[in-house]
């Protein structure tokens, strides 16, 4: 999927989440929208892994693509680096929903996502897309919709 398709992935997670719990929406969401993007780090033409070309060729080298960075295993490293420099639940909590939110738009593309690795089996669904396709502009629009529909209540309940 493309970059945009997991901004708006990460937001309509964070969203939703917001609606449903007592977490800071504003912190929630702006980190939702950056833990959309995390997982291609491994990717150096990806919008993160223009940001940091040498951390992203780096990790591209070693574990190549759609690996490492697409497992629980990274999930859980993050969670554990963002706990020794903040506290703040809403911004943590909003990286991990982008997060899953990606793993979970990449399970629907042919590639899939190596989500127990270092376990080898490819995770995907039964039913897959191309990065880039009209089905992919069609859950880009989806996603908008949920953002929109959800992030209204967020705004008029303040
Ligand atoms: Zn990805």
């Amino acid at each position: 999927m493309t970059g945009r398709t997991h901004i708006m992935g990460g937001l309509a997670a964070t969203t939703v989440a917001a609606t449903l719990t007592d977490l800071d929406p504003v912190w929630l969401i702006f980190a939702g929208a950056i833990g959309g993007l995390v997982p291609d780090i491994c990717h150096s033409g990806s919008k993160i892994g223009r940001r940091f070309p040498i951390l992203s060729k780096l990790i591209n080298s070693i574990f190549g693509h759609r690996t490492f960075t697409h497992s629980l295993l990274f999930l859980l490293l993050v969670r554990f680096l963002l706990s020794l420099v903040t506290n703040n639940t809403s911004f943590i909590t909003g990286i991990m929903l982008g997060m899953a939110s990606h793993f979970l738009l990449d399970s629907m593309t042919k590639q899939g996502i190596k989500l127990l690795y270092p376990v080898n089996i490819t995770v995907r669904f039964p039913l897959t897309t191309r990065t880039g396709g009209a089905v992919e502009n069609i859950v880009l629009l989806a996603l908008t919709i949920v953002t929109l529909y959800f992030g209204k209540d967020i705004v008029m309940n303040g």
